[in-house]
């Protein structure tokens, strides 16, 4: 990102919007990190309140965005993204998607900011083509409870893509693949800090299902990369981001359970009804496109993964009173 542009980050607090803002500091943007902290947390973004060009707005996108002075690039983020929060606020996830997405949308237009929607390979549904690729329509089921989430970033996806033709707003959207990292929240039930976690405690690992339902995982600094690229290219997208490494649930499992050193047993639980058999993003687009591909290789990425959340499972025991 060029040194001096202003940048909204929607959804700026949460795990990836955390890493966007640092990364676009680091660039020399001036970041404004707006968050209604619904799922996102002040302390993803603590330590940047002192930084000069770094700005935090508690508000929600649903409501009209009352936003000063010029904005170059607007990367929306905001929404809650696990299943566990968007199936315990179902209605409230549909309402982000819709109608925040349209008002961050009115926000770049009436600033003439580049727009990049933070959409979500979860638009394939459960996927009847192998890899993904772009071109894909999905398989969703609309009135399954994972809709609320599938079909808000689609609605948002064809919201974007219509400001773009009758508006002339600048727009693109990147179809964001499962990314891991420092920083995810620890008790939103996603795989792989729920596995840590189980691990570290020497509790069963939960495997849904039989585990070989497959999920890609991208190291968090470079799905980051790879937005940002997005957002300075003149793609308008969709745009996979995404590793390519597929990995069934079971193999993550074990993977977790030999780097933490752990004797866990696995425990089979039921599969989440819709869960995807299967996702692998094709990132021909971006590797052409962005000259993007994901580098962390998934065990290192793991490793400090697992380092951080011992350590910050050490930092919550010292914290709680004797
Ligand atoms: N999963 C699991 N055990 C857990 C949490 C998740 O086996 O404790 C599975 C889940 O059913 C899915 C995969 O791991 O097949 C990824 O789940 P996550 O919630 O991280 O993200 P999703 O890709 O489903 O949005």
């Amino acid at each position: 990102m060029r040194a001096g542009v202003r940048v909204v980050v929607t959804g700026g607090a949460g795990f990836l919007g955390s890493w966007l803002c640092r990364r676009l500091l680091a660039d020399g943007a001036d970041v404004v990190c707006l968050d209604s902290l619904v799922t996102g947390a002040r302390a993803n973004v603590a330590e940047l309140e002192s930084q000069p060009g770094f700005t935090f707005v508690e508000a929600d996108v649903c409501d009209p965005i009352a936003l000063d002075g010029p904005v170059d690039v607007v990367f929306h983020l905001a929404s809650v993204a696990s299943p566990v929060h968007y199936l315990r606020l179902p209605l409230e996830t549909l309402r982000t998607g819709s109608v925040g997405t349209t008002n961050v949308l009115d926000l770049a237009e009436r600033t003439g900011a580049r727009f990049l929607l933070a959409s979500t390979s979860e638009v394939y549904g459960d996927p009847l083509e192998h890899p993904q690729h772009e071109s894909y329509w999905g398989n969703v089921n609309p009135i399954g409870p994972r809709s609320v989430y599938d079909e808000a970033k689609r609605f948002a996806e064809a919201t974007t893509a219509a400001y773009r033709r009758c508006r002339g707003v600048d727009t693109t959207i990147a179809r964001i693949f499962n990314t891991y990292g420092p920083r995810m929240a620890l008790d939103d039930g996603r795989v792989v800090p729920a596995f840590v976690q189980q691990a570290l405690a020497g509790q069963p690992l939960t495997v849904a299902g039989d585990g070989t339902q497959t999920r890609s995982l991208c190291w968090v600094e470079d799905t980051v990369d790879g937005l940002v690229r997005l957002a300075a290219s003149s793609s308008s997208g969709p745009v996979n981001i995404g590793a390519e490494d597929e990995t069934t649930v079971l193999e993550l499992a074990t993977t977790i359970r030999r780097l933490v050193g752990s004797t866990s047993s696995i425990d089979f639980v039921p599969l989440p009804q819709d869960d995807p058999r299967l996702r692998c993003p094709d990132i021909t687009e971006a590797m052409g496109l962005l000259g993007w591909a994901p580098r962390m290789p998934l065990e290192q990425g793991l490793s400090a993964t697992v380092d951080w959340v011992r350590e910050r499972l050490g930092a919550d025991l010292d914290r709680q009173p004797a």
